[in-house]
C-alpha cells in the first residue's frame, strides 16, 4: 500500500462539508470508473479503486468519519493494518475534543514512546484509549497536586505475558483467513479485501487459550497510578498518559489514558484564563471617602488602597496574583472588582446625618448623573 496516504475527501473529490448523499454519489461514480472488472490488468486503476473504497468505507460511516475528521488517518489506523480499530472510540467512551496539552511532558515519563501518527504499520491490536474525569479544587488547579488514582483498566496478563496462549503452547494458523490475515467480502457488487477480524491480521489464532485471561492476553483490574497535576490547569484540559489506557492484544501497544480536568468553583474567587477575579464589597462611605482594605488572594491577604470617589464596578489589578501559566510563562493577575453597597437598614441618627448631607449637597450633582440628566433632556427634546 502507498506509504503516503491521500486525504479521503480529496480522493473522492468532495468538500469536507459534503453530505452523506454527495459522498455516496461521488464514490459510486469513481467506483464504476475504476472497478477492476472494467479495467482488467490495469494496476493503476486497481490502486485507485482500493483508495476510493477505503475513503468511502470511512466517510460513509458516521463514527469513522468523525474519527477521521478529528485525527486524520491516524484515527482510522487504531487497529493496525485495517479498519478493525474503532472499538477504542466506542467502548472507551472517549468522545474526543480533548486538548492534548501535556502529551510531551508525560510521554517520556511513562515510557510509552513517541506516538507516530502517520506511516507506521503497527502489529497486533492497539488497546483502547481511556478517559478519566478528575475534579480538582480551585487551589489545586493553581498550585498543582500529586494525586493517586485507581484506574480500572485492562492490563497485560502475567500468566501468558499477553500472548493469550496457555504457557507452553503456541498459536496455530487462523481458521478464517488460513493464515493470510485478510478476508474478502462483498460490498455491493464489489469484492473487497479486509483485515481478518478473527486474528487481527496476524494469520494465527490461539488453540489452547491461557486459562487466566481466557485467551485475551489481558485482564481487567484496578491500577493505582500517581499523577502529577501541573499548576495552572483549567477545566476541559486533559493530561495524556501515553500507553496507560487499556493494554493492547497480540503485541499491540496500549491505548492512552486521558485525564480530563474539571476545576471546582471557589466561594470568593472566579477565573478568567489565568486571571483571578474577586468581587470586594465596600460601603458607600468607604467608596466616597477612600479607604484601605484587605483583599484575599490565592497567595494570602494583600492590603489595597481604594482612592476616594471610587465607583461601583471599578477594577483594580494586583499583578501576578493569578494562576501560574500552564506552560511556565509567568502568572496571571488578580482583578479586584469593587462592589459599593448601599445600606439597607439605617438608624434614625444615620438617616438624620444623610438628610443633612443631602441638604448640604443641594443641587450639586456628580458627573455621571449630570451627563445622564443632559441625555434625558435631549431625549425628550426639553
Ligand atoms: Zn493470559
Ligand atoms: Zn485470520
Amino acid at each position: 500500500m502507498a506509504s503516503q496516504k491521500r486525504d479521503y475527501y480529496e480522493v473522492l473529490s468532495v468538500s469536507r462539508s459534503a453530505s452523506s448523499d454527495d459522498i455516496k454519489k461521488a464514490y459510486r461514480k469513481l467506483a464504476l470508473k475504476y472497478h477492476p472488472d472494467r479495467n482488467p490488468g490495469n494496476k493503476e486503476a486497481e490502486e485507485k479503486f482500493k483508495e476510493i473504497s477505503e475513503a468511502y468505507e470511512v466517510l460513509s460511516d458516521a463514527q469513522k468519519k468523525q474519527a477521521y475528521d478529528q485525527f486524520g488517518h491516524a484515527g482510522t489506523q487504531q487497529g493496525g493494518a485495517g479498519f478493525g480499530g474503532f472499538e477504542g472510540f466506542r467502548t472507551g467512551g472517549f468522545g474526543g475534543g480533548v486538548e492534548d496539552l501535556f502529551g510531551d511532558i508525560f510521554e517520556d515519563f511513562f515510557g510509552g514512546g513517541r506516538r507516530t501518527r502517520k506511516g507506521r504499520r503497527e502489529v497486533g491490536i492497539r488497546g483502547e484509549d481511556l478517559r478519566y474525569n478528575l475534579k480538582v479544587s480551585f487551589e489545586e488547579a493553581a498550585f498543582g497536586k500529586k494525586i493517586k488514582l485507581d484506574i480500572p483498566k485492562d492490563v497485560m496478563c502475567d500468566t501468558c505475558h499477553g500472548s493469550g496462549a496457555k504457557p507452553g503452547t503456541k498459536p496455530s494458523t487462523c481458521s478464517r483467513c488460513q493464515g493470510t490475515g485478510e478476508v474478502r467480502f462483498q460490498q455491493g457488487f464489489f469484492s473487497i479485501a479486509r483485515t481478518c477480524d478473527r486474528c487481527g491480521g496476524e494469520g494465527s489464532e490461539i488453540g489452547s487459550p491461557c486459562t487466566h485471561c481466557h485467551g485475551q492476553g489481558k485482564v481487567r483490574m484496578k491500577k493505582t497510578m500517581e499523577v502529577t497535576i501541573p499548576p495552572g490547569v483549567d477545566t476541559g484540559q486533559s493530561l495524556r498518559l501515553s500507553g496507560e489506557g487499556n493494554a493492547g492484544q497480540k503485541g499491540g501497544r496500549g491505548g492512552d489514558l486521558y485525564i480530563v480536568i474539571e476545576v471546582g468553583n471557589h466561594p470568593i474567587f472566579s477565573r478568567e484564563n489565568n486571571d483571578v477575579i474577586c468581587d470586594v464589597p465596600i460601603s458607600f462611605t468607604q467608596a466616597a471617602l477612600g479607604c484601605e482594605i484587605e483583599v484575599p488572594t490565592l497567595y494570602g491577604k494583600v492590603k489595597m488602597t481604594v482612592p476616594s470617589g471610587t465607583q461601583w464596578g471599578k477594577v483594580f489589578r494586583l499583578r501576578e496574583k493569578g494562576f501560574p501559566d500552564i506552560h511556565g510563562y509567568g502568572k496571571g493577575d488578580q482583578l479586584v472588582r469593587i462592589v459599593v453597597e448601599v445600606p439597607t437598614k439605617l438608624s434614625s441618627e444615620q438617616k438624620e446625618l444623610l438628610r443633612k448631607y443631602a441638604d448640604v449637597s443641594g443641587d450639586n450633582v456628580e458627573p455621571l448623573r449630570k451627563g445622564f440628566l443632559n441625555k434625558m433632556k435631549d431625549f425628550f427634546g426639553e
